[in-house]
């Protein structure tokens, strides 16, 4: 085959995976939404055949021709050939690695997992949920094994979510973001124990929480008919086609409810802001891992947390919950800015939220060096809290049992909410000087500037890029810790 077959075929491959793949994200909508209780079963059914057929496909005789002659190309005619080219030499390689077995029991064990965390959430119980945690790690120990059975298996599960980061590398990421905020905590402990943010207590009902969700995504000019909202628990973003992004959010608790969907929507912004020539080759929908959650994290803290977009947000929630209109905008955003060492990932702050990463990062690669096993894995979580943060856990649920990642098998992916916070605020200094009046605009309710460049710089180019390529095409630089740090301090001292 000449080179412009190869790269059709590979084209059209890619096209019809992802069309599998929307099947697959429509069916998770459905799992949330509309799926009745006793229809589970069958739609899991639907969903492992499903499955089947993708596995079948990307496996198949022309799929490993067209890699193996991937292989002999030294130059690629354009970015988008090799994006796709990568893309399925990937996708190949990955399923050819892993046995069919070991991956039917991959999905088993997170589908079992989710569900029996569930319950040891409910009842507090660590002990049930012990064999669990021990099947999830040895299970993806085997699937490192198969991937690459020379490496260290914790490399090869953080290169699954990450492609091209060392170890020693996230390490000493991690080890300088580490500092900064112990450093930055060290200075604004005492000032921010005395601020009062009782004030940030509201008892709402539902359909105010929801409407003031409605208008923060306006106030983003998220795009309502490429996009659709949904109510979850956790709350994720359901990148089911290339117009179509689902972002959800909790509505038990207003600030969350808000903070959920900026993110959610940041991610739902890098989905369907692809061009057309990225939809056409099958690479729409942003970097997975880290660049992704670069872009959620852009819009939860340097959009959402930020002075200028409450400027125009303070006087809508005013509208809606009077008690603000006796509260200056000044105290509020002290008070929705406070740093305060806490237990709960999800309920943390800016600042902390990098210890409660780093933390989760670390027993993972220890549980994975072998000095730690499931029974001492919580004593090992407990202290490290204390050493951190300053805090220790009452009670399992406060502590282990709070991420549903381990036991849905996401075990190596943590890092990537680090390493998305680093690349934010590269993107943030970039921006700025591209755009010194990006800030002011959005002050003045105008957040087109940040969207644009977002959309001209990153989301364009959806995957066709790694995640390292992309952040050097974007800012012109390897990623710099150093811009994390600033910003922090910028804001925080
Ligand atoms: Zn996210």
């Amino acid at each position: 085959m000449r080179y412009q077959e190869q790269m059709e075929l590979a084209r059209d491959i890619v096209v019809k995976l992802r069309y599998l793949e929307s099947m697959d994200n429509i069916i998770y909508y459905d799992r949330w939404n509309a799926c009745p209780k006793n229809a589970f079963d069958y739609e899991g059914r639907v969903n492992a055949y499903l499955t089947e057929l993708k596995h079948e496909k990307t496996v198949s005789p022309q799929v490993k021709e067209l890699v193996e002659a991937f292989q002999d190309i030294e130059q690629y005619e354009s970015d988008l050939d090799k994006g796709v080219a990568d893309y399925l030499t990937a996708r190949y390689t990955e399923a050819v690695q892993i046995p069919a077995g070991l991956k039917a029991e991959l999905n088993q064990a997170n589908a079992e997992g989710q569900l029996i965390w569930e319950k040891c959430y409910r009842e507090n119980d660590f002990e049930s949920f012990k064999p669990v945690l021990a099947r999830q790690f040895n299970i993806q120990k085997r699937i490192a094994e198969a991937i690459n059975p020379g490496e260290d298996p914790y490399q090869v599960l953080v290169n699954r979510f990450d492609k091209g980061y060392r170890l020693e590398e996230i390490d000493s990421i991690l080890e300088e973001m580490k500092k900064s905020v112990v450093e930055i905590l060290g200075e604004i402990r005492e000032k921010h124990e005395k601020i009062d943010d009782s004030i940030l207590t509201c008892d709402l009902d539902k359909e105010t929480i929801m409407r003031l969700v409605y208008k923060a995504q306006r106030l983003l000019q998220f795009d309502e008919d490429q996009s659709t909202v949904f109510e979850m628990h956790h709350p994720v973003c359901d990148c089911v086609g290339p117009k179509d992004s689902r972002p959800s959010t909790n509505y038990s608790e207003l600030f969350h409810a808000i903070l959920a969907i900026l993110h959610e929507s940041g991610h739902g912004f890098y989905n369907y802001n692809g061009s057309d020539a990225v939809v056409e080759y099958g690479l729409w929908g942003g970097i997975e891992g880290a660049m992704h959650e670069s872009q959620s994290r852009f819009y939860e803290n340097h959009v959402g947390r930020s002075r200028e977009f409450w400027k125009n947000f303070y006087p809508i929630l005013q509208q809606e919950v009077p008690k603000y209109r006796e509260i200056p905008l000044e105290d509020f955003l002290k008070a929705f800015n406070k740093v305060t060492p806490g237990l709960i990932r999800l309920q943390s702050d800016e600042l902390m939220n990098t210890l409660h990463i780093i933390i989760r990062y670390e027993l993972e690669k220890e549980y994975f060096e072998g000095k730690l096993t499931v029974d001492t894995i919580e004593e090992s979580w407990n202290a490290k809290y204390q050493e951190y943060l300053g805090v220790t856990p009452s009670n399992s649920r406060e502590g282990i049992l709070q991420d549903v990642h381990w036991a849905s098998g996401y075990i190596g992916y943590f890092q990537g909410y680090a390493l998305g916070d680093a690349y934010a605020s590269q993107f943030r200094h970039k921006l700025e000087e591209d755009r010194p009046d990006a800030y002011q605009c959005l002050e003045q309710g105008d957040i087109s500037a940040i969207n644009g460049w977002l959309k001209e710089h990153i989301h364009q180019y959806g995957q066709t890029y790694s995640a390292k390529e992309m952040l050097k095409k974007a800012t012109g630089e390897d990623l710099r810790v150093a811009y994390y740090t600033e910003y922090l301090r910028k804001k925080f001292l």
